[in-house]
């Protein structure tokens, strides 16, 4: 059987580390024409050696000598922001994993969808911010968007061979973070060590934190929106804190189909590798047997506001999906420098929002521009 060919963007970042793995667990199946990672240069090019992937890209323009030091003979080592779109669009490939953390995946992916390539999308900004935009685009060349967010990858899995009006609501599980019982009081002093504590998911800490103020599920229901062509009113969040259900579909006749696994990003990263194939891989069991309690709450829309600032997006579309983003990244960013505290972040979100001039998702110039707009509105406020 021919091997897919395939690009991971993003190598050396929690989702791609797990993507390596995924790859070296089914060399036989793939073949990793090229990496690309901005830090972490040695271990990119330990990468590239393992998995005999012959074209290594870093996004920072001045360490191309540096990485052309590290990796072995016969790869090919280039650098920018330019590079990476020169490897999206020229290398032949059957997939691309964009797993670029924050909003610099949004450029790679529209270049790849107009180049004609698949993306498997793990970088939920891209659709965050433009997804009208980058669906149009994937509908116009002909290619697929396969989620590996694990919430879409289970809704993704739900809805397969079903019809959209079938759908009465998707409905996204959530961890609720670990700051999920905790009072207002606690929130206000909480401090950025104790917000990075996360029950069960180990990943970066950008997503950590968006976890703990519920602004990780605030985005992932403007990514379910445009992604499956869903309004906002049938997407529904439960707080399931086992993290075992990674998501629901419920359709019209009140059935409802859920997928599970143990909470490891293997399961939806292989998935998006290998569709519409299932390979028996090395991921591990859920074993029924283990005493497996699986419990449900209703998020508390009070204490974490971050739900009502998504509805509010996705209802009125255009350029306030990446201003939420936005505002959100900068908020996030001034916590962690310890400039306000923990419940300031939804100051800021709500703030930003309120004070923009929403226009509509014309072309990437326009949400560029007020994705820029809230960076600096943001980064005034405290
Ligand atoms: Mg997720």
């Amino acid at each position: 059987m021919k091997k897919k060919k395939i690009i991971i963007l993003g190598a050396t970042g929690s989702i791609g580390e797990n993507a390596f793995k995924v790859a070296r667990s089914l060399k036989s199946e793939f073949e990793v024409v090229g990496l690309v990672a901005r830090n972490s240069l040695k271990r990119l090019a330990e990468q590239a050696f393992e998995l005999d992937c012959h074209s290594v890209v870093t996004t920072d323009v001045t360490r191309i000598a540096e990485l052309r030091t590290m990796v072995h003979s016969g790869c090919a080592v280039d650098g920018g922001e330019d590079a990476v779109l020169k490897m999206v669009t020229a290398l032949e490939v059957d997939l691309i994993l964009c797993a670029i953390v924050g909003t610099g995946g949004l450029l790679p992916v529209i270049s790849a969808l107009r180049a004609g390539k698949d993306i498997a999308l793990a970088s939920k900004e891209v659709l965050v911010m433009a997804g009208e935009l980058v669906m149009r685009e994937a509908e116009k060349n002909g290619c697929r968007i396969i989620p590996v967010d694990s919430e879409h990858s289970a809704i993704f899995q739900c809805l397969e061979g079903r019809k959209k009006e079938d759908v009465a609501r998707l409905i996204l599980t959530a961890s609720g973070g670990a700051f999920r019982d905790s009072t207002r009081e606690e929130m206000e002093m909480a401090t950025y060590e104790k917000a990075l504590a996360h029950p069960t998911w180990d990943m970066g800490p950008k997503v950590t934190i968006d976890s703990t103020t519920m602004m990780n599920k605030a985005l992932e229901i403007v990514e379910a929106g445009y992604l499956f062509g869903i309004p906002p009113e049938k997407i529904d969040v439960v707080i399931h804190p086992q993290s075992i259900i990674h998501s629901m579909v419920e359709f019209v006749d009140g059935s409802i189909l859920a997928q599970l696994s143990k909470p490891d990003m293997r399961f939806p990263i292989q998935y998006a590798l290998t569709y519409p194939a299932r390979l028996a891989g090395e991921m591990p069991r859920l074993n029924f047997s283990d005493c497996l309690n699986l419990s449900f709450q209703k998020p508390d829309r009070k204490r974490f506001p971050s739900l009502d600032f998504a509805y509010a997006a996705l209802r009125s579309g255009g350029t306030m999906p990446a201003v939420m983003n936005a505002a959100n990244e900068i908020a996030v960013e001034k916590f962690r420098k310890g400039e306000i505290a923990f419940t300031g972040i939804w100051s800021i979100i709500e703030k930003v929002m309120s004070l923009h001039q929403v226009t509509a998702q014309s072309d990437l110039t326009t949400v560029l521009a007020a994705d820029g707009w809230a960076r600096q509105t943001a980064a005034s406020l405290y």
